[in-house]
């Protein structure tokens, strides 16, 4: 596996590799776990070469978020991802990726408004525009998002779309199914941010979830369940509740009930300081 730290050394890299074959991308802020391999596992199975990008974005973190904290494991991800198999690691730093004078802003409306674009202002462009400009560093023929951060794959697919990518186009944006731990919950770098004893409640959202999907497809009104799910988690040790809501699956409206449309539940909630999200399709 070749490392690069710098954007000329990035696109001769890949150049090459791009001489023998499909190029597949994953993006990440490193602190590896299984579902990042997961989602290197599965590019592995669509493309000749996987480039990988660990880069713990600046501009995504709000002012009293955990920027500093975020876990930093260069070394030990960047063995794990030479044992997968990964050609490419993309690993810039700040001023890499923001120049003096960087003055652009890419922002998705209506899908990045609600859930994780209402709790964190200015996230999802801080998104939208690195993962923009990390789609015109590596040019990918196809990139890998976990369906984990459920809003975060919808507002990148609609920014592929309004920006006409080719590299890569918004059809080759292939979103992974959330990788769990054994007692259901969803993998995160932030979960060892939690105490043994906040582990344990942690695992309550996805059996809650499960709870209120279940109740909602028997017929009972969403708020209900909804406001049931919040008592279960505030009961069991969340301390707040950013969102609980069901939303239509692409455009991420809120819905009062499942429709037609594909539908899914969507839940940000806090044990202490450190803030955990979900989602699961309903129905
Ligand atoms: P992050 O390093 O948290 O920015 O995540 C990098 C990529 O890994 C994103 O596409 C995430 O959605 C994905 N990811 C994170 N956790 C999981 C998980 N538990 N299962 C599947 N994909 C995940």
């Amino acid at each position: 596996m070749q490392t690069v730290n710098t954007v000329e050394s990035l696109r001769e890299a890949v150049e090459s590799l791009r001489e023998n074959g499909t190029v597949a991308f994953v993006p990440t802020m490193g602190a590896l776990h299984e579902g990042h391999l997961t989602l290197v596992r599965e590019a592995r199975k669509r493309a000749a070469h996987v480039v990988v990008s660990i880069f713990v974005n600046p501009t995504q973190f709000g002012p009293n978020e955990d920027l500093d904290a975020y876990p930093r494991r260069m070394a030990e991800d960047s063995r794990l991802l030479e044992a997968e198999g990964v050609a490419l690691l993309w690993a810039p730093d700040v001023a890499e990726m923001y120049p003096a004078g960087f003055a652009t802003t890419i922002s998705v409306t209506g899908v990045s408004d609600n859930f994780c674009g209402a709790s964190r202002p200015g996230h999802f462009d801080g998104v939208a525009t690195v993962v923009c400009k990390l789609f015109n560093q590596v040019r990918p023929d196809m990139a890998l998002f976990g369906e984990k951060d459920w809003q975060q794959l919808a507002v990148i697919r609609r920014m592929a779309r309004d920006l006409d990518l080719s590299r890569p186009h918004a059809r080759d944006i292939v979103g992974v199914p959330t990788v769990r731990e054994a007692d259901g919950l969803a993998m995160s770098s932030r979960n060892q941010y939690l105490s043994a004893e906040q582990r344990q409640a942690a695992a309550v959202l996805p059996r809650a979830m499960r709870t209120a999907i279940a109740a909602i497809a028997a017929g009972e009104p969403a708020a209900q369940a909804l406001a049931a799910l919040e008592a279960t988690l505030l009961g069991a040790g969340f301390s707040s509740i950013d969102y609980a809501a069901l939303a239509d699956a692409q455009s991420l409206e809120v819905l009062d009930a499942p429709g037609q449309a594909p539908a899914r539940l969507l839940v940000a909630a806090r044990i202490g300081s450190t803030r955990l999200i979900d989602n699961m399709a309903v129905g």
